[in-house]
């Protein structure tokens, strides 16, 4: 359902992505690993035209993504959970989750909010929806998040570190939302440091460095039997 195909970006003179290729299924679950800079937020922004890429092809579900109109048709199918939530702070939670499928889908507000509703309970905050993000915890700002991305009922998620700003107590209750919705058959692109869940949750784990993909495998090959010195060396500054 994603393919990234000879990909490269720059920053200026800045080679953050070089020559890239990677095809994710549909239904797949993959966790993208790598030390600080090495180009996994670039990678993943550049999936839904957050970040423009410079060299290469990217499609999702077949369409090229590019500016212009296609790229309305991708971010339907794209939804992005960040590291610092980016909720709308003058919207209350169930306004957040509703604007996007009101504004992209063209969905009544009425369905809008009862899905919302729906949304909200299966990631445990539906007693919260009548309250701004200010007035929540990190962890339920972030079950926000991930169900305004499920809003728009998309075909793929992106997580960027989707745990890392939370407090620690907080980590346990979002990665048990992600892992539902791992499940669940959407398509799952997860840049995280959170090492056993990229283990037990991912499908395939891929190590990038200095803009490169060092390495690919299953989970229990990459994290027992690396085969890259690199690979090696960043496991054992992490584990
Ligand atoms: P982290 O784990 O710290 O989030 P990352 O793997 O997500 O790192 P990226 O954010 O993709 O790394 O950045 C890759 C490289 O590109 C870094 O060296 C970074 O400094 C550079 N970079 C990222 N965004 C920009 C930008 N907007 N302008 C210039 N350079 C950038
Ligand atoms: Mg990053």
């Amino acid at each position: 359902i994603i393919s990234l195909e000879g990909v490269n970006k720059y920053y200026g003179d800045f080679h953050a992505l070089k020559n890239i290729d990677l095809k994710v299924r549909e239904g797949e679950v993959v966790a993208i690993l790598g030390p600080s800079g090495s180009g996994k937020s670039t990678l993943i922004r550049c999936i839904n035209h957050l970040e423009a890429y410079s060299a290469g092809d990217i499609y999702v579900d077949s369409v090229r993504v590019q500016p212009g109109p296609e790229l309305i048709e991708v971010r339907k199918d794209v939804g992005m959970v960040f590291q610092s939530f980016n909720l709308f702070p003058n919207m209350t939670v169930l306004e957040n989750v509703t604007l996007g499928p009101i504004r992209v889908r063209g969905m009544s507000p009425g369905d809008a909010q009862a899905r919302a509703k729906e949304l909200l309970e299966k990631v445990g905050i539906a007693e919260q929806m009548y309250k701004y993000p200010s007035a929540l915890s990190g962890g339920q700002q972030q079950r926000v998040g991930i169900a305004r991305a499920l809003a728009n009922e998309p075909r793929v998620l992106l997580f960027d570190e989707p745990t890392s700003a939370l407090d620690p107590e907080m980590v346990g209750e979002v990665l048990d939302v992600i892992k539902t919705l791992a499940g669940t058959g959407v398509t799952m692109l997860l840049v995280t440091h959170e090492m056993g869940f990229a283990r037990h949750v991912a499908d395939r784990v891929i190590f990038m460095e200095a803009g490169q993909i060092v390495e690919e495998g299953a989970p229990e090959q990459i994290f027992s039997a690396p085969q890259e010195d690199r690979t090696r060396a960043f496991f054992q500054s992490v584990l």
